[in-house]
């Protein structure tokens, strides 16, 4: 009889700047992760423009600290899929996927070093036509940023809505944006965020076809280890909220 493992798992980001008693509260004892509850963070831009689709650097800056003051410790995308894929795989207790969409510059200049600065990491989803434009990430920024621990995904090529493309279209999407990332990064890419959340049954089936494991929506909600690899939720942030933890429970349904 297999006897049922246990663990003590010490998310690293609750190791930076906490006091030792906060610490033994924060440590979780787990026989098995599979019950976890899943927010994956969808912020875009962190920086100074308008649009409701950034957050100042002191709003993403606190946002970070609320979920670290409520035990929150922040997965690699690579954990977030072994978890997803393997049941054995195990998580913090409190585990959040913090992803941005669209690659803008800011990323680097303002939300990489706040999270460097909290020991936590993101996942960025990349628009790979637009990686040598104004305001958005250069090659040179991402092997940066992936070597200081962040994670990356395709966010097509073009940023064209796939569920609205003919195949052969969505399959130049997905192949070249994958090619292109894995060409930068020197490793394989295989998770992809939809443009605008448009995906059909013929994308996720291209998307399996040609080496995705993971597929992202904006639809909210939160992530289960039984929810669809291809049809994950997220929790969108936008720069009217106030309060992550209450953004988590209202817009993962958790209430
Ligand atoms: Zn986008």
């Amino acid at each position: 009889m297999i006897s049922r493992r246990s663990f003590l798992k010490v998310c690293f980001s609750t190791l930076v700047g906490v006091s030792t008693s906060e610490l033994l509260f924060q440590v979780a004892v787990s026989g098995g992760s599979g019950y976890r509850k899943i927010p994956v963070l969808a912020y875009h831009r962190v920086g100074y423009t308008t649009d409701n689709l950034t957050v100042t650097p002191e709003r993403f800056s606190n946002d970070l600290d609320s979920l670290q003051q409520r035990g929150y410790c922040s997965i690699t995308l690579g954990e977030f899929q072994n978890f997803m894929s393997d049941r054995n795989v195990e998580l913090p207790e409190k585990p959040v996927l913090i992803t941005f969409d669209d690659g803008y510059l800011d990323n680097f200049q303002n939300a990489y070093p706040i999270l460097k600065r909290h020991g936590m990491v993101g996942t960025f989803f990349i628009i790979t036509d637009m990686l040598w434009t104004q305001d958005r990430l250069t090659p040179e920024n991402i092997v940066e940023m992936e070597q200081g621990g962040m994670s990356f995904g395709s966010h097509s090529v073009t940023h064209r809505a796939l569920g609205e493309l003919d195949q052969t279209a969505v399959y130049d999407e997905l192949v070249n944006s994958k090619a292109i990332l894995e060409s930068v990064l020197g490793k394989k890419v295989d998770a992809i965020a939809y443009p605008r959340g448009s995906y059909n049954e013929a994308v996720v089936q291209i998307a399996k076809n040609v080496g995705y494991n993971t597929g992202f929506t904006v639809r909210e909600g939160i992530c289960l280890k039984e929810s669809p690899e291809f049809e994950l939720r997220r929790i969108p942030i936008f720069k009217y909220d106030s309060g992550v933890i209450n953004v988590i429970a209202n817009r993962g349904h958790l209430l």
